[in-house]
């Protein structure tokens, strides 16, 4: 038996469901805030992560699947969208095709982390950006689009959890703060923390190693650190939010996990999950099109989890019932081919209409009428197909009446 690999899973009928729930509802509410589907490879060069998800981040250090294809360049199973769609926003000169490049993907990222409830190596993701707006009503819009996105799956007892990281103006000051007030204290901190410090300090506030978690707690907060320009759209961001009456609490700890998020940063987490509780994230990231090679433009987006977001669907969700309008069961060869012509002409029409295959016992074929939850059946038998007609069973009333066989679809149609 070859299972699975670690990390991954299959999603099976009857859970399935949810996840077309999920895709559906992403798809009505991007589409009516604007948003236009792009979809980009699985496979891409290494060099776009290390680039754009950042050299420091554990992404790139620990999680990337990348591998040396035959022709000697190095590729890699992508972690995250976002530099993605940069790439294809620049590589297609998206700014002229589109007079606001908005755009999301939904698909599976990679990342080789530990697997645990609501954390997978390979996930999925509905994925949004913006490129070339600068103004905070654009921040305050991807949040609304955010909130309205879980609102619109029902989902309840979550929290949107918002930040500003500043900007390459304020952030050495932040960082330089924030070693001078780790002092001594960074040797008690864990390996990954001691490096942090050295390489991008921001990070630290990545570390959920708990014995870390009191100096971490005391560490200065971001926002006492913004430039005024920073300070100016921050507050912005914040009067539109108000405006679009979300709520929201200010998180001083969310830098996420990405090297290139600028000025705005927020989450939406869920109470009901488990330990990993984000659903959602994103942020503005202001240098990344400008760092891909790309002109000099901003850019702002999110990435919500498939699987997390599913996990937080409440358990009574009035799930589409799936089941045939109708079932047809033949006894005998010649009404088997009758039988297979009227399954063909009630497709055609547009019914999900089914058959047993193995052609059993009329009792045994009733039996799959039931499982299936089929609510009516057509009976062909030789005295039917000399007749011209067929004998329905209603299976709620278990009652039977006879219809003539050339009215046999719109019969269904009109009882699905
Ligand atoms: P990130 O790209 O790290 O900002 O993550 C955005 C969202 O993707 C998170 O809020 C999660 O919902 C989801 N996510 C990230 N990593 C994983 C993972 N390993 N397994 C499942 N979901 C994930």
């Amino acid at each position: 038996m070859i299972a699975a690999i670690r990390g991954t899973q299959d999603i099976l009928p009857g859970v399935v469901e949810r996840w077309q729930f999920v895709e559906a509802t992403a798809c009505r509410v991007f589409e009516q805030y604007g948003y236009a589907e792009l979809r980009t490879p699985v496979i891409e060069r290494e060099e776009l992560f290390a680039k754009g998800t950042g050299e420091t981040t554990d992404i790139v250090q620990k999680e990337m699947y990348a591998f040396t294809d035959k022709d000697g360049e190095r590729i890699t199973l992508r972690p995250e969208a976002t530099p993605s769609l940069v790439r294809a926003f620049v590589e297609h000169s998206l700014e002229q095709a589109m007079a606001v490049p908005k755009i999301y993907t939904i698909g599976p990222m990679f990342r080789r982390e530990r697997p645990q409830k609501g954390r997978y190596r390979q996930f999925h993701q509905l994925d949004v950006e913006v490129f070339g707006v600068q103004d905070p009503s654009v921040d305050g819009e991807v949040i609304d689009l955010a909130w309205t996105l879980v609102r619109e799956l029902g989902i309840t007892g979550v929290e949107l959890a918002v930040n500003s990281v500043g900007c390459p103006a304020c952030r050495p000051a932040f960082a330089a703060a924030l070693v001078a007030a780790l002092g001594e204290d960074v040797k008690t901190l864990c390996g990954d923390c001691q490096r942090r410090a050295v390489t991008n300090p921001l990070r630290i506030f990545d570390c959920k190693v708990p014995a870390d978690q009191p100096v971490i707690d005391r560490l200065p907060h971001t926002i006492d650190f913004l430039c005024d320009a920073c300070r100016a759209h921050f507050d912005a961001v914040r009067k539109y939010l108000d405006l679009f009456a979300v709520p929201y609490t200010l998180s001083h700890r969310l830098v996420r996990g990405l090297d290139y998020y600028t000025r705005t940063t927020f989450e939406i987490l869920s109470g009901n999950i488990g330990a990993q509780s984000a659903v959602l994230g994103g942020g503005r990231y202001d240098g990344l099109v400008k760092k891909l090679g790309g002109p000099d433009r901003v850019g702002i987006g999110f990435a919500a989890g498939i699987e997390r977001l599913v996990l937080a669907l409440a358990e009574g969700l009035p799930l589409p019932d799936k089941h045939p309008d109708v079932f047809v069961a033949a006894l005998g060869d010649p009404a088997r081919e009758a039988s297979l012509a009227l399954l063909r002409d009630l497709r055609r029409a547009g019914l999900n209409a089914q058959i047993e295959y193995e052609g059993r016992s009329l009792k045994s074929q009733m039996k799959r009428a039931d499982r299936l939850k089929a609510p009516v059946v057509f009976i062909l038998g030789e005295d039917e197909l000399a007749r011209g007609e067929v004998t329905v069973r209603r299976m709620a009333a278990s009652e039977q009446v006879s219809v003539p066989l050339s009215q046999a679809v719109e019969f269904a149609k009109a009882n699905r």
